[in-house]
């Protein structure tokens, strides 16, 4: 049987692959992409992601650069703030409020979100034009054969591949990295997220609310109305059988709920999707290479789902690969790109993953110490004025207000 030969190979099509396909594309490299579950058509069709992702100012940059932000932006929502309240009891009583303005650090918004499933639509019709770009979508990656100047891989079609690198976007279980040899630690806290979108009767202002109470954070992130009325993405963090009891609820119960949990901060809550159940874990990848193979976005790493900075930080990867085979187009897949690759990208995730993990397990937690010092502590981060401006800075990823035009702070 013949062989298709390629420069890069990607395992999987969620959102990171897609991107990843169209920037390698736009940067001249030839891409097979393989996905098995093709992206879902509406919001309530079965099994799509009914999370949102709020793409961080580097994300953006990635998108607009590969050409695909200009697909998005129509359903885009900004950013400007992000409030962060602490309760504590149930229901749960406010102690502490405090609002971070993306204009304290720059004259852009924190970020835009979008419906994951609606994402990875518009990614994968932009993407199906694009020139050098085949995206082979309803197949998988099936077997790996590392030889030193190129990777053979065999799709679940019978198709065999030739390509100079395969990357691994393949998700929390990665069959590419799995095949590759490569294992994962992972933690488990007991929790759980629910992820869905509703309308409320306040407007959202283009602020994202996080609310903290012990089982973890209830976040409302601003999404495009909803029958003329204001809508948000919910990710509502809880002990798994909490969560999974709430997952059942009859939807007037769960409402009544969610807006006892939201501190009726916008008011009533009305369900306006489904409810999708996600475990709340870190995983790493022990290694982000092997032979022939770079391992990126949750094939590498999953941080629970604080502060907008899973499929951020995978775009990061992303990034970071581009760069380097436009730097060094005849280097693609070669141990000296790979071992950069591995290097630049290890330190940032286990920062990530480390703050991230230490922010989760004071959140959720519910001893009166713990509750006081968190609500210390986020007066401290946001009162201090240089304190507030470098946490958002860094929550912002690597580059965070780079290359984008930015006034002088405030005093
Ligand atoms: C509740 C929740 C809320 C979140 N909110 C945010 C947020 O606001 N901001 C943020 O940055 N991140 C957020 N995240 C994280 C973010 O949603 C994920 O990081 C991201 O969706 C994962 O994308 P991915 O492309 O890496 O993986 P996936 O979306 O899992 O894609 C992997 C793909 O690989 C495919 N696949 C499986 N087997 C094979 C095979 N054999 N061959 C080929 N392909 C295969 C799968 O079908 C799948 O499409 C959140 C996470 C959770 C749980």
């Amino acid at each position: 049987m013949s062989r298709v030969e390629t420069d890069i190979f990607i395992s999987g099509g969620g959102i990171a692959g897609l991107v990843a396909a169209a920037a390698f594309g736009r940067a001249g490299f030839s891409v097979e992409l393989a996905e098995p579950a093709p992206p879902a058509a509406t919001a309530e069709a079965e099994g799509s992601d009914l999370r949102s992702t709020a793409y961080l100012q580097p994300a953006r940059r990635l998108l607009e650069k590969a050409g695909l932000w200009a697909h998005l932006a129509p359903h885009a929502t900004p950013l400007d703030a992000l409030r962060v309240i602490d309760t504590a009891g149930w229901p749960p009583e406010i102690r502490t409020s405090r609002e971070f303005a993306a204009r304290d650090i720059g004259d852009e918004p924190f970020g835009w979100n979008l419906p994951n499933w609606l994402t990875r639509k518009v990614l994968t019709e932009a993407i199906a034009g694009m020139d050098g770009v085949r995206l082979r979508m309803g197949v998988g990656f099936a077997g790996l054969v590392a030889r030193e100047a190129e990777a053979r891989i065999a799709l679940t079609c019978g198709t065999r591949l030739t390509a100079r690198l395969a990357l691994a976007c393949d998700g929390r279980t990665s069959p590419l990295r799995e095949a590759a040899g490569i294992g994962a630690t992972t933690t488990r806290y007991g929790q759980k997220a629910l992820a869905f979108a509703v309308t409320h009767e306040m407007p959202h202002g283009n602020v994202s609310t996080e609310i903290y109470n012990s089982g973890g954070a209830f976040t409302l992130v601003p999404l495009p109305d909803v029958g003329g009325q204001p809508a948000s993405a919910v990710v509502w963090m809880n002990d798994g059988p909490r969560a999974a009891g709430l997952l059942r609820a009859e939807p007037a119960a769960f409402e009544a709920e969610m807006a006892a949990r939201s501190a009726h901060v916008l008011g009533a809550l009305t369900l306006a999707s489904p409810r999708r159940i996600w475990p709340v874990i870190t995983q790493r990848a022990r290694a982000l290479t092997a032979p022939r193979v770079a391992i990126a976005a949750e094939a590498a790493h999953v941080l629970p789902p604080i502060g907008a900075q899973g499929l951020n930080t995978s775009l990061n990867d992303i990034a970071d690969l581009v760069e380097r085979a436009e730097a060094a187009p005849g280097e693609i897949g070669s141990p000296a790109m790979l071992s950069g690759y591995a290097r630049a990208r290890a330190g940032d995730v286990h920062a990530r993953a480390a703050v991230i993990d230490a922010f989760n397990r004071l959140c959720r937690s519910d001893h009166a110490p713990i509750q006081a010092l968190r609500s210390a502590g986020l007066k401290a981060v946001h009162d201090l004025a240089p304190l507030r401006r470098a946490v958002m800075a860094a929550g912002l990823g690597p580059g965070g207000r780079a290359g984008l035009p930015l006034r002088r702070p405030r005093a």
